[in-house]
């Protein structure tokens, strides 16, 4: 029996391990998956072999942690140092991102429905907002990134992505999207950034995205309001977490039944 784990902080509204759990229960792959509050980062890769687990994600506020925890580190994680998968390869900690690719899954409808997104507001800039940052620069979207300090200034102009703190942000042209990749509404009732930029922001996009999920964030009930098409981070969740249960098994699973029992755990 293998055991997989999420580690996070807080940690106790993953749905994680009802999804992954219910694609091991129903594909008869003998696995289980549980939860690991951890609050301190550095402590990932010693309690992931204390756990003895056969892989892990990890969300907030650790994704950049496990990207160190890792003896390496495959595809886009390396563009950003991301992780939020982890692998244990025969003692080996090996490292993937699947949540940039599970957002792009997410805002499909939106790609179809508008035909192309030329530019972007991502706002937030850890773990989350610079891989979903990172991953719409490689689809040719002009991206903008606001976030509340200037801690990933540095790591932004690296990559040639604009970055702003609320201090000084202005707006100058519309966004065709604008993304939430922020903790704020998660477990407060927050807006990701001051509500007279927001107010501005989102007079001025089509469509608004928010990675938080199982909740109508302050932020959505806005755009709500406003009557902007929005959407929540449940497909992304969806689609990050298909990507990481084929990692865990090896590919052993097909891809489609990982989806359907995936999706049959949002209905629990
Ligand atoms: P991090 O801790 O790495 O980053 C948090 C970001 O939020 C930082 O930019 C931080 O700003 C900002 N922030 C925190 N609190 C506030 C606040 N009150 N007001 C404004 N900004 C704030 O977290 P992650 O990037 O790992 O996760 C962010 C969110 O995305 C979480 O809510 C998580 O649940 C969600 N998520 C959803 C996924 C899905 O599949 N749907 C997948 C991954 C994440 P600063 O830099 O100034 O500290």
């Amino acid at each position: 029996m293998k055991l997989f784990a999420i580690f996070g902080d807080p940690v106790e509204h993953s749905r994680s391990p009802l999804m992954h759990n219910s694609v091991f229960k129903n594909l008869n792959y003998p696995a289980c998956y549980t939860r690991v509050h951890l609050k301190d980062g550095s402590k990932l890769r010693e309690t992931f072999f204390t756990l003895g687990l056969s892989g892990a994600n990890i969300t907030i506020p650790h994704k950049e942690a496990a990207y160190k925890a890792c003896d390496e580190v495959r595809g886009f994680a390396n563009n950003v140092f991301v992780v939020n998968t982890i692998v244990n390869e025969n003692g080996r900690l090996i490292g993937y991102n699947t949540d940039a690719d599970g957002f792009i899954f997410a805002i499909d409808e939106f790609k179809k429905k508008f035909n192309k997104i030329p530019t972007a507001l991502v706002i937030g800039a850890g773990g989350t907002g610079k891989a979903l940052a990172e991953r719409l620069t490689l689809d040719n979207i002009d991206v903008t990134v606001l976030n509340r300090s200037d801690k990933s200034a540095e790591f932004f102009k690296q990559l040639d992505i604009k970055y702003f703190t609320w201090n000084d942000f202005k707006i100058t042209h519309k966004f065709d999207m604008v993304v939430n990749t922020t903790s704020a509404g998660l477990k407060d009732e927050e807006l990701p950034a001051p509500s007279e930029t927001i107010e501005e922001v989102l007079n001025n996009t089509s469509f608004v995205f928010d990675a938080i999920y199982g909740k109508l964030t302050p932020f959505l009930k806005l755009a709500k309001k406003k009557n902007i098409p929005y959407k929540d981070g449940a497909d992304m969740l969806l689609g990050q977490g298909v990507l990481a249960n084929e990692l865990f098994t090896n590919k052993e699973l097909k891809s489609a039944d990982i989806k359907t029992f995936m999706s049959k755990s949002f209905e629990l």
